[in-house]
């Protein structure tokens, strides 16, 4: 699962195929062919390890310190993450 982090205006959320938009719309982004790639215009990607995310959310604790996760930070240039311009995002959302 991807997160994106808009560094600008602090949101943080879920791409899903449809594009998304933090609050100031300058970080937009959605999935592409699969749950593996992804265009963004700017921000930064968070993935959460599936393996460990669904198991502490079930796991969830009623009391306590909470239940860890693996999540990891993507590097600026990753193979699955393409960077386009807000004109491109746009335009790639109105062509399909
Ligand atoms: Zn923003």
């Amino acid at each position: 699962m991807k997160i994106l982090f808009c560094e600008y205006c602090g949101d943080l959320f879920n791409l899903k195929y449809e594009l998304k938009s933090c609050n100031c719309g300058k970080t937009k982004g959605k999935y592409c062919t699969n749950l593996l790639n992804a265009v963004i215009t700017d921000g930064i990607v968070i993935s959460f390890s599936e393996a460990t995310f669904l198991p502490a959310i079930r796991g969830r604790p009623n009391s306590g310190l909470g239940k860890h996760f693996i999540a990891s930070i993507l590097p600026k240039y990753a193979d699955t993450v393409e960077v386009i311009s807000l004109e491109d995002i746009e335009k790639d959302n109105t062509d399909e």
